[in-house]
């Protein structure tokens, strides 16, 4: 087990309690950004998986350990988690619960990848500005942009799919909290984005990061075995309103599966059948390109 640091330990508890005050749902964290309780229901080494038939606990048989799931905004509760950890240096943020709905957007700079630009892409192709929010400075130089999601939408957790570089937190995930003490440093919050909440998520930079809708049935089928023609499809069924979120994200898939060019005819194709025109639907498929790390 790691050796234990009181001070850092202390600091961390300060800070998740005054994340709780904010109605921020929080849980201990290990120097490795981790969870910092395992759970209880691992079996010793050497034995075999306790019934594995079972359906995985989420905290209901009551005692901590399950991840994100111990999060709380009860300061007793919290106290409890920090005191079964006392090697904790950090703590973490539940994404997705009200009263915030928190959606964390995690640019990193490590990989030689500039999410930062990426982000601007994404923000001038589908129109939307990043609002004065929270940001959290992580130890390698990246940033974490706190978002605020309307109830009754769980974003899904991802990496690198809305653009290289770029991670989303959302249902299911957590964020370091500021005031954390990783074994790279310290999360800061950056100056002049304390005093802010989480501001709401544009509605353009929501429906990228939701899954698509599914395609309507009504249509043709994809014709099986031809790799590629259920996006084509899904472009070719979009209504008006959707045809540009539908064509960049399969624009995207197309390259990140290795049949950008190949699709890139079929995909103009499908989007001049709902009506968009061939210069925008080229500057999506472009733009979804180099999204993806590839040569327009
Ligand atoms: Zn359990």
């Amino acid at each position: 087990m790691a050796t234990i640091d009181r001070q850092a330990t202390t600091l961390a508890l300060a800070h998740a309690l005054s994340a709780a005050e904010r109605g921020l749902a929080v849980l201990p964290l290990s120097r490795t950004k981790l969870p910092a309780l395992p759970s209880p229901h691992r079996a010793p080494r050497g034995a075999p998986d306790a019934a594995p038939d079972r359906p995985p606990c989420h905290g209901e048989c009551g005692r901590p350990g399950h991840g994100v799931h111990d999060a709380s905004t009860d300061p007793a509760r919290i106290r409890e988690l920090f005191a079964a950890a006392p090697w904790a240096t950090g703590y973490g943020i539940a994404c997705g619960r009200p009263p915030h709905h928190l959606i964390g957007i995690d640019l990193d700079t490590t990989a030689g990848t500039d999410s930062s630009a990426a982000l601007r892409e994404l923000a001038l192709r589908h129109l939307f500005t990043i609002p004065p929010t929270v940001v959290v400075r992580t130890p390698s130089g990246g940033r974490h942009l706190w978002l605020s999601g309307p109830p009754g939408l769980a974003v899904p957790n991802s990496a690198g799919r809305l653009a290289p570089g770029i991670d989303v937190r959302g249902a299911g995930g957590y964020l370091v909290g500021p005031g954390s003490r990783t074994r790279h440093g310290v999360y800061t919050l950056a100056p002049g984005t304390a005093h802010l909440a989480p501001a709401p998520c544009p509605q353009a930079l929501l429906r990228l990061l939701l899954p698509p809708p599914r395609p309507h049935r009504s249509v043709a089928p994809a014709a099986p075995g031809v790799p590629g023609q259920g996006l084509v499809q899904f472009v070719r069924s979009a209504h008006e309103g959707q045809r540009n979120t539908r064509l960049f994200w399969a624009a995207c898939r197309a390259y990140e599966n290795g049949m950008g060019p190949g699709l890139a005819e079929p995909l103009l194709d499908a989007s001049r059948h709902t009506g968009l025109t061939e210069a925008e639907a080229r500057a999506t498929i472009a733009s979804a390109a180099r999204m993806t790390g590839h040569r327009p």
